[in-house]
Order: C-alpha cells, then structure tokens, then sequence
C-alpha cells in the first residue's frame, strides 16, 4: 500500500542495503524530513531522507507494541 511509513522514534529497522561494519538493523533516533538512524551493530549515525529511507526499508519491528506483528 503506498503513503508514507508511520516510523517512530525507537524502531527497528532493517535496511536493504547493509552498513560496510556488516550490520543491517537500525534504531530510529529521529523522523520528520529526514529519518535518523542509529546503527544497531556499531554504533554509527547516520541521517536519510524519507524517500532514501523508504526506498531502503525492509522490514520494521516496534518493540514497544507486542502483538502489532500479525
Ligand atoms: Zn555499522
């Protein structure tokens, strides 16, 4: 269904294109304009804007909502 992802602050994601340390999940540390990302494996920051970012999403895992995965 196209329209934009409802990405919060503390997601997870998994990007298709993966960071050179080997890592492919990210935690979201900012949205707007520009999404922020937090490497899940070393650490790094890096920014994209919602339309890179969406073109790179994989899958998005929230944690914070137990039972959303259905
Ligand atoms: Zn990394």
């Amino acid at each position: 269904m196209p329209g934009p992802v409802a990405v919060a602050q503390g997601d997870v994601v998994i990007l298709r294109k993966q960071h050179p340390c080997g890592g492919a999940s990210w935690s979201v540390t900012r949205t707007g304009a520009d999404i922020g990302l937090l490497c899940g494996t070393c650490g790094r920051r890096i920014m994209l804007d919602r339309e890179e970012f969406e073109r790179r999403l994989v899958r998005l895992d929230r944690p914070s909502e137990p039972g959303a995965a259905c």
